[in-house]
């Protein structure tokens, strides 16, 4: 997925201070992505910008995308670039269509992991195939990389079809990253980091790790998380120190957690950077790229029917990475 607001604020994320046990209603915020498809927005909120290294969290859908005559429906996002970040493809209904500038080619589908790792720069596209689901449902989420990882880390893609099921009583789900209850995802991650989608019925209890923050993003609902009843596309924080928390149905939620992100970052369009100047260099590498510069860095996405998309202007401010969260 891409940030294709035709003006993107500066986000500033990390090095937030720590987190309590709270019980915290996140109202999403309706983006358009293109013209074909409208996201709801949790994370960077206005409230919260990051919920340990997961920093970027859309949610969609679901959405009839049947093909109608003159008129495209469903996803479209054509090539763009990312850095400094890990994208996580998540679908509870449909298929989306993904390819990079590492050769992969990959239908994302209900249940299995796509994790796509940008490193220094990467670039993908993602669409609806011609041949679908009716209904399209999923989150986009995006992982912050850690300073440690940002030299070491080359860009990748892995599909995991096959992950780790959790079985709870009244919550049962499947791992994505990290350890739920002693089942532990293959996938990597870099910083301390869990995700899981979990459905509930008709109520149970799910253990936590203490060192960890967390976030709640209801898929189906209305559901109960401990004391805050919290529709679709709607997020629950709740802070760190817990050794578990309940939840009501029935329904679906994501949980995503992870030790707070102790660094500051900087989150402009697409791309991660520690300060400004990264940010310009990536962009403008990027753009050089498409008018037949250097595409080193980010190289090429192959078999996509359409152009890359342009990155947006900078903005007229320094970009600087602040240490709050709100
Ligand atoms: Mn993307």
């Amino acid at each position: 997925m891409s940030n294709l607001e035709k003006d993107p604020r500066e986000q500033s994320c990390g090095a937030q201070p720590a987190a309590e046990t709270v019980t915290e209603l996140l109202e999403p915020r309706k983006v358009w992505l293109g013209k074909t498809t409208q996201v709801r927005r949790l994370l960077p909120h206005k409230e919260r910008r990051m919920v340990g290294a997961w920093c970027f969290v859309d949610h969609y859908g679901p959405d009839d995308v049947r093909e109608l005559p003159g008129q495209h429906r469903g996803m479209w996002v054509p090539p763009h670039p990312h850095t400094s970040l890990q994208t996580v493809s998540w679908l509870f209904d449909g298929e989306v269509l993904h390819r990079d500038s590492v050769g992969s080619e990959a239908l994302v589908r209900p249940g299995e992991l796509n994790i796509m790792t940008a490193g220094p720069g990467i670039a993908h596209s993602e669409e609806s195939p011609g041949v679908r689901a009716p209904m399209l449902h999923g989150a986009q989420l995006w992982v912050a990389l850690p300073d440690g990882a940002l030299d070491t880390v080359e860009p990748s893609f892995d599909q995991y079809a096959d992950l780790p099921r959790l079985d709870l009583d009244g919550v049962r789900g499947t791992v994505m990253l990290g350890e739920v209850a002693g089942v532990v995802s293959p996938a990597t991650t870099y910083t301390p980091l869990v995700g899981a989608d979990l459905s509930i019925d008709p109520a149970g209890m799910v253990p936590l790790t203490t060192a960890f923050e967390y976030a709640v993003l209801v898929v189906d609902g209305p559901v109960r998380v401990e004391q805050q009843s919290a529709d679709r596309g709607e997020m629950v924080y709740l802070g760190q120190g817990r050794e578990s928390f309940g939840l009501s149905g029935p329904g679906r939620v994501l949980l995503l957690g992870g030790e707070p992100f102790a660094e500051e970052i900087v989150m402009w369009w697409n791309f991660i950077g520690r300060s400004h100047d990264e940010i310009v260099a990536a962009r403008n590498e990027w753009m050089a790229g498409l008018s037949g510069g250097s595409t080193d860095r980010f190289g090429v996405v192959r078999g996509f029917d359409g152009d890359p998309l342009p990155a947006p202007e900078m903005p007229h401010t320094q970009l600087k990475p602040r240490g709050r969260t709100r």
